[in-house]
């Protein structure tokens, strides 16, 4: 049955992080001064199961998600990661079960993903200029590989966008570049804002390329024109290019938050249920889940989260609260 939040927003997304580890030292996500050698992980123990994930989900999609994401750290770290696909895709015939992954990993494991039931994919890329890319993955990876691994997934079936994180200084010369590559390959392509998220990335004001000027760069190139969103809570705003050569969307959580129509839930790899990205501490689904609770009180549980749901930190947001101390998107998932 369908719960509702505080601001009546329904419960319909679901983001599941199945491991707070990453091959990739991303400057701006998990910089190697943090997470270095002597980085406490979480244990393997302290991990969901699959099963675990399976039936916490499962409670999910009964009270109304229809869409979840598998996420991270980076998701296909985790062995033989198309088994959860496999269970969680069962749960449901109309569930949109995705995957957002470096792609480091992606090439080796497209088809069993798509065989398994994932439905598409989304592969993070922030640069297509090679020594750009391989300074912000920080461990050397090539783009090649990366590209490399969208013709995998789409040749396995796997409809496939691109996600771009724009900081400013770092990447923002790419913006035009990876537009341009991806128009007319039927891969859409999402602009994503630079976010406070997390407290190791030092995240200031002035690193933010506004959504309005990466549209305006890319639609100087290529004439643009706005598409009405297919949904409530659709996050990226989306534009076509008027030749007909597909479409980009933009994520501007930050100029243009749009926690009104936030429908999404968090899941950490440890099990605790966050209600926003922002938020600083997550219930532990994972102590209901290892008692002897039933999926009655499981079902219980969230549901009492979710009705008191008041986050909106985003349209909140002010210089100040960028500072306040936050989980790191690589243990939430992004
Ligand atoms: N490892 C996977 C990947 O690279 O896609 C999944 C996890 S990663 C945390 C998910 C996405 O979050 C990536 O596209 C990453 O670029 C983005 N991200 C990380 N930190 C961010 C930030 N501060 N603002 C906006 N996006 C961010």
């Amino acid at each position: 049955m369908e719960v509702l939040d505080t601001l009546a927003r329904p419960l319909r997304d679901l983001r599941i992080s199945v491991t707070d580890r990453c091959n990739f030292r991303c400057v701006y996500c998990m910089p190697k001064e943090v997470f270095g050698h002597d980085y406490r992980f979480l244990p393997r123990r302290e991990l969901l199961t699959f099963e675990e994930i399976e039936r916490v989900t499962r409670v999910f999609v009964e009270l109304g998600v229809h869409k979840l994401r598998i996420t991270g750290g980076e998701p296909l770290l985790r062995r033989e990661l198309e088994l959860l696909v496999g269970r969680l895709a069962a749960l449901g015939g109309d569930l949109d079960l995705t995957l957002t992954t470096n792609g480091a990993l992606l090439a080796q494991k497209a088809r069993v993903l798509a065989a398994a039931g994932l439905t598409r994919v989304t592969v993070s890329l922030d640069s297509l200029d090679d020594e750009v890319f391989r300074a912000m993955n920080d461990v050397d990876f090539p783009v090649a590989r990366v590209l490399g691994a969208i013709d995998a997934a789409s040749d396995a079936g796997l409809p496939v966008k691109v996600n771009v994180v724009v900081k400013r200084g770092l990447n923002e010369s790419s913006v035009v570049d990876i537009a341009r590559r991806f128009r007319g390959t039927g891969h859409a392509v999402r602009f994503i804002e630079y976010m406070d998220v997390g407290a190791t990335n030092g995240w200031r004001m002035d690193d933010v390329v506004p959504a309005a000027e990466i549209v305006a760069a890319i639609g100087a190139e290529f004439p643009l024109e706005p598409v009405e969103p297919a949904y409530r809570g659709e996050v990226a705003e989306r534009y076509r290019y008027q030749d007909g050569a597909g479409e980009i969307g933009v994520i501007a959580s930050v100029t243009q938050p749009f926690c009104g129509d936030c429908t999404r839930a968090r899941l950490s790899a440890d099990g605790k249920l966050y209600t926003c990205l922002f938020a600083v501490r997550g219930h532990d689904l994972r102590a209901i889940v290892r008692s002897d609770a039933t999926d009655e009180e499981l079902d219980a549980a969230i549901r009492a989260v979710w009705e008191r749901r008041t986050d909106r930190y985003s349209e909140l947001r002010t210089a100040d609260t960028g500072r306040l101390r936050k989980v790191e998107m690589s243990y939430i998932g992004g």
